[in-house]
């Protein structure tokens, strides 16, 4: 047989999940000096991940990396395979038999536990769900959001935070004219919610949000950041951190804080404007309080302790109640397992040596993984160019070992499987006859889409 990743041998590889750490490392693939094939898998009948359904739908600049997206799918190496999910209609063994390598790219669907009592009671809710609701993600199509509430609490102090709680904030005319979905847009112009806590269990110089997010909390149209001075005041392990040069998103956020609390006062009648978004700091929910639903927060105040950097909060034994019938619980994603591939359940990542796929240390054979799968939750759309990049050179270096002198067919021999189970599949044509029309969908409305947020919606744009 000729050489793995010639001409005759193309090098084929699998990937799991088409967000931006699957297209990057399709790119890489692609840009290699060898010869690939990639087929990329895809749960849903639409590409690009979180970029799709993660992205605030106000933030239509990120989206922006669809684009590249697009063009990398337009190479002739590139292969999609949508509405296919891995471990149930396909499984890891056939890869295995289809593929010479499989990258795994599918990042961190769930959610990490807060672990107090309550946690589950109606009315509490993760931030992935909300995000994916209100993007539009078939999974989370039919969940209800009651925002009858007039206080809502939002726990963590991240991006993800800032994206609820901006949401949340906003006037109907600030998102109608963004790819929110309809049914959300529809609920939110029902929102009864006037005060929004976003609560942070360390300090304003620990706060996890950019620069760039914090400052929209002060343009919005009808809503005002509300920041009490009184929490502004810094340990001297903090004042440290402030201090340091390489931190300086840090001190642009904790700045911006600052000004928040020059503007306004936490008391409503203080207000111009109809919604307040309150930014709390050093407090963390120790319980869920509520009969069949989420009737209060119990909360106790914190203490920093710790050198620069490494400062941890500690419960003071003080606590007081919010009450408030919605919260959402921002604490980081997390990955979820698939049947036949190793799985590190305390990080909810899958073990690996620089994106090699590893098994009480030692390195399974063709199994790579990308993106937040392989490092955690962290970084921002760019990141995981780099992260998939290292992955690829791994897998390229590992070549001698993935020629086994087997023949590997790729798509090839997953389409008769598939269709033996009845699987529609779709390539990324078909994906971008359902773009098209959403596209369409939305021109009336003054919207860049109108998403289609059913499954079965997308594929009779098809059939
Ligand atoms: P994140 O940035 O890691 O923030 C998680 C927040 O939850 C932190 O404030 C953290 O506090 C807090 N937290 C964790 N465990 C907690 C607990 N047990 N109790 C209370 N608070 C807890 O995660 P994320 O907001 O989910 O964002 C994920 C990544 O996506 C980030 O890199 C983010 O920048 C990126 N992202 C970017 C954008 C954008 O560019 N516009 C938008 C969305 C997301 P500690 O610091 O104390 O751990």
């Amino acid at each position: 047989m000729a050489q793995l990743g010639s001409e005759n041998n193309p090098l084929r590889v699998a990937i799991v999940g088409s967000g931006p750490s699957g297209f990057y490392a399709a790119e890489a693939l692609i840009k290699s000096d060898i010869n690939v094939k990639v087929d990329v898998l895809e749960r849903l009948p639409s590409p690009f991940g979180l970029v799709r359904s993660g992205v605030a739908p106000d933030h239509p600049k990120l989206k922006q990396a669809i684009l590249l997206y697009d063009k990398i799918a337009q190479s002739p190496e590139f292969n999609l395979i949508a509405n296919v999910t891995v471990g149930k209609d396909i499984s890891v063994d056939e890869l295995r038999g289809s593929h010479h390598a499989i990258i795994f790219t599918c990042g961190a669907e769930s959610d990490r536990k807060l672990g107090i009592p309550g946690e589950d009671l109606a009315g509490s809710y993760t931030a992935t769900e909300f995000v994916a609701w209100y993007n539009g993600h078939p999974d989370y199509r039919q969940r209800q959001f009651d925002l009858s509430n007039e206080v809502a609490v939002i726990i963590g102090q991240g991006n993800v935070a800032a994206d609820v709680a901006r949401i949340l904030s906003k006037t109907v005319d600030e998102l109608k004219h963004t790819d929110i979905a309809e049914h959300a847009l529809d609920a939110l112009a029902e929102s009864k919610i006037r005060e929004i806590y976003v609560i942070g269990r360390r300090g304003p110089a620990q706060a996890k949000f950019t620069p760039k997010e914090l400052r929209e909390f002060g343009e919005l149209e009808d809503c005002d950041a509300v920041v009490d001075s009184s929490e502004l005041e810094l340990n001297e392990a903090s004042i440290k951190e402030l201090g340091e040069k390489s931190n300086i998103g840090s001190k642009k956020i904790y700045d911006l804080f600052q000004k928040y609390s020059g503007l306004a006062t936490s008391g409503p009648s203080s207000s111009r404007k109809a919604r307040r978004c309150h930014f709390q700091f050093l407090r963390s929910p120790v319980e869920l309080v509520g009969d069949s639903k989420l009737e209060r927060v119990k909360i106790e105040y914190n203490q920093l302790s710790g050198d620069p950097f490494k400062q941890s909060a500690r419960g003071s034994g003080e606590f007081y109640e919010l009450e408030t019938g919605i919260l959402f619980r921002s604490i980081g994603y997390r990955g979820v397992p698939i049947e036949g591939v190793p799985f590190h359940d305390s990080w909810g990542v899958f073990p690996n040596e620089d994106g090699r796929i590893t098994e009480n240390d030692e390195t399974v054979p063709q199994f790579y993984t990308a993106g937040w799968i392989k490092r955690g939750p962290s970084g921002i759309i760019g990141t995981n160019r780099a992260c998939s990049v290292a992955t690829v050179a791994s897998l390229l270096a590992d070549l001698d070992a993935l020629d086994t002198g087997e023949e590997k067919t790729g798509a090839e021999i997953l389409y008769p499987l598939l269709d033996s189970r009845n699987v529609r599949y779709l390539n990324f044509q078909e994906w971008k006859k359902i773009d098209l029309k959403e596209v369409e969908r939305g021109e009336p409305k003054g919207k860049p889409r109108e998403k289609f947020t059913f499954v079965d919606e997308m594929m009779s744009v098809l059939d």
